[in-house]
């Protein structure tokens, strides 16, 4: 499936809500994580955050224009909110039904994070989601002025849920080996150990030059 993922804000004068923490700050980081976690499922993913922008209106259109031009299955806003609430919300074109399904799966993972669940709402006046010619969802993942909601973010956690939301998959949590389960133990062999990191570069490039699968751990 080929996505459009649009970072929220993150281009003057286009800035996001600052709380306690600063929107853009947010996702950035949440939306880096989603755009990795895709492609890592195998997915083909436009980032479609400009690097220049000379107004709100003029950051809003060059995002939708690449998503156009790309042809991308779906769209996907990913804001935090402001304003003195609480909890996730997902919006979507009413009567777009891929846009009310995706809506609906993301928000029912946010909400397995503890987020109140403020429901799926209509996006008609949400330029992204009313001029991208995919089918398009904006999600408003929590509120950056929230105590509570602050408390909880954790980007790692929330990119995973917007993944699963999108593709149905979680991706790999990186949970610790357990040395103690005797079934899945892994036995390293190692060939050096350096202060250096141009000298453990340069025995990882040797030993894939003989043809072993060397990584720095
Ligand atoms: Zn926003």
């Amino acid at each position: 499936m080929k996505f459009a993922i649009d970072i929220g804000h993150n281009c003057s004068p286009d800035i996001g809500a600052k709380g306690i923490k600063f929107e853009d700050a947010l996702t950035k980081e949440v939306g880096s994580k989603v755009i990795e976690k895709l492609k890592k499922l195998g997915h083909e993913v436009i980032n479609v955050l400009p690097v220049r922008c000379n107004s709100v209106s003029d950051s809003l259109n060059r995002r939708v224009q690449v998503s156009n031009l790309n042809n991308v299955n779906l769209y996907v806003s990913i804001h935090f909110n402001a304003g003195g609430g609480q909890g996730s919300e997902v919006y979507f074109y009413p009567g777009s039904t891929t846009g009310e399904r995706y809506s609906k799966s993301v928000l029912s993972e946010l909400v397995k994070l503890g987020y109140k669940n403020r429901g799926v709402k209509n996006g008609s006046s949400l330029y992204v989601v009313r001029n991208a010619k995919a089918p398009a969802i904006l999600i408003e993942v929590s509120f950056v002025d929230s105590k509570d909601d602050m408390s909880k973010y954790n980007a790692e956690k929330i990119a995973n849920a917007i993944v699963k939301g999108l593709t149905g998959k979680a991706p790999e949590e990186s949970v610790p080996v357990k040395d103690n389960d005797k079934e899945n133990k892994i036995y390293k062999v190692q060939v050096g150990a350096f202060t250096d990191k141009n000298n453990a570069e340069a025995m990882v490039q040797k030993l894939k030059e003989k043809g072993f699968n060397a990584v720095i751990d």
